[in-house]
């Protein structure tokens, strides 16, 4: 008698897409995972990564003296 695999909440690491999955399904949809863009949906990241993608190319103010005569 086979014991049926539970499925439980994972997180896809190529699409960042939360399912309500067993350990098989989830390695057979990361083999096939293209990323998903076609679908707008709730996707889980952590703190690194999600920072890493968001945050925009730092801005440097280069301070400079103030002109003597106007
Ligand atoms: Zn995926």
């Amino acid at each position: 008698m086979e014991k049926e695999e539970k499925s439980k909440f994972q997180i896809c690491p190529s699409c960042h897409i939360g399912y309500d999955i067993n350990n098989t399904n989830l390695f057979d949809h990361i083999l096939k995972c293209d990323g998903r863009p076609d679908i707008i949906t709730t996707r889980f990241y952590t703190k690194k990564q999600f920072y890493k993608l968001k945050s925009p190319p730092p801005i440097v103010i280069e301070p400079y003296e103030r002109p003597v005569t106007r």
